[in-house]
């Protein structure tokens, strides 16, 4: 397939996630809602079960203010929103974390208002590297997949696991693979995001398929290296009206540090003889998220070292709205990027926000900053 074919096919579904519910609804499949940030995805899909993605739709929030005060992240709002008025319909249950504060409300504002979805909590350590860390993760991952065979009746196995795991890193490493090809050759942001974005309402190995055609054929096109390269940073960075303005600027995203794109490829499952210990393991070895919790702020040395490796200018944060644990990270970013000699810039971003002409002076001005 030629590469505008598949890059259409990437919108199609970034863009149409119902159709997907309905496709795999259709082949008689089972579909477990996951929200954001890491949901053990692996345990769904070895149980023969679809996860699909419920985060990053853009919407005016109304049902959903009835449970929220006004001053939390959209995100949430709107993953509700969507439930209440029944978009979610067919799904079997909704797995959600407990990252962060917001999250934990969702969960619990989730089984009066959506009765009809099986809220399954999936709650996490604050201390994921110690061994009683990972021992209390492995617990958690047993009561969700308890609470999934209650609400789907679909069977767990470890052998399952096992297969499921590798299928996973297999689709982390070609999303790698994917980010480096795509900071060297023709994409727009927009197109970008539709890779990233398609992977949440795909089973990961028809989409590793998929992706492997792309990066095939993009090898095949000459280098673009005419563009402003720019890290972004961020939990999402899927506005069409934002991504716009990225391309009508003439920047690049090089590398980013996004909850829903790289965040989630970056540590593979390890190879270990029980797969729910290496599971569990995985979540232990994961780093550089704001959702993660390090004293030591590795994140912002991680986030300058992807932009000095890519060549970028600068380093531009995309701030979801009322997101604390993203807030308390951008002084020390900003100071990092500024001992660099890197160009920063910080964008409040938000769900529900249709008009991004204060984001496009920004960006213009970022851009022409010598
Ligand atoms: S955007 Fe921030 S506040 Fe909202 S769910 Fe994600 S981490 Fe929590």
């Amino acid at each position: 397939m030629a590469i505008d074919e598949l890059l259409a096919q990437f919108h199609e579904i970034a863009t149409s996630p119902r159709k997907q519910l309905d496709k795999y609804l259709a082949q008689g499949k089972k579909v477990v809602a996951c929200a954001p940030v890491y949901t053990p995805e692996e345990i769904i899909h070895s149980m023969g079960l679809v996860p699909m993605g419920v985060w990053g739709a853009e919407m005016e929030v109304n049902e959903a203010k009835k449970y929220y005060p006004a001053f939390i992240c959209s995100i949430m709002q709107v993953v509700l929103e969507l439930g209440v008025t029944g978009q979610y319909k067919g799904v079997s249950a909704i797995v959600i974390p407990s990252l962060c504060d917001s999250l934990k409300s969702l969960g619990q504002n989730w089984k009066y208002a959506v009765p009809d979805i099986p809220f399954i909590p999936m709650t996490y350590p604050q201390n994921r590297k110690p061994a009683y860390g990972v021992k209390y993760t492995k617990a958690m991952y047993e009561r969700v997949i308890s609470d999934l065979q209650t609400a789907t009746g679909a069977q767990f196995s470890g052998v399952a696991l096992a297969n499921s795991n590798r299928v996973y890193n297999e689709h982390n490493a070609v999303m790698r693979e994917f980010a480096e090809v795509a900071a060297d050759h023709a994409i727009t942001a927009a197109q970008r995001n539709d890779v990233f974005k398609s992977a949440w309402f795909m089973l990961k190995e028809e989409h590793t398929a998929l992706v492997k055609q792309l990066i095939e054929e993009m090898k095949k096109t000459p280098k673009d290296e005419s563009k402003v390269r720019v890290v972004v940073s961020g939990i999402l960075a899927d506005s069409p009206n934002l991504l716009q303005i990225f391309d009508k600027n003439g920047l690049k995203i090089v590398a980013d540090d996004v909850a829903q794109e790289s965040r989630q490829y970056r540590t593979d499952v390890p190879d270990m003889e029980n797969s729910l210990d290496a599971l569990a393991q995985k979540f232990a070895d994961m780093d550089n998220c704001t959702l993660l919790y390090d004293r030591d702020k590795k994140r912002v040395g991680y986030i300058v070292d992807q932009a000095k490796k890519h060549n970028a200018v600068g380093v531009i944060v995309l701030m979801t709205k009322f997101c604390d644990p993203e807030e308390f990270d951008y002084v020390p970013i900003k100071r990092a990027c500024e001992a660099a000699g890197l160009r920063h810039l910080n964008i409040e971003v938000d769900c529900q926000m249709v008009n991004y002409e204060q984001a496009g002076t920004m960006i213009q001005a970022f851009k022409e900053m010598a």
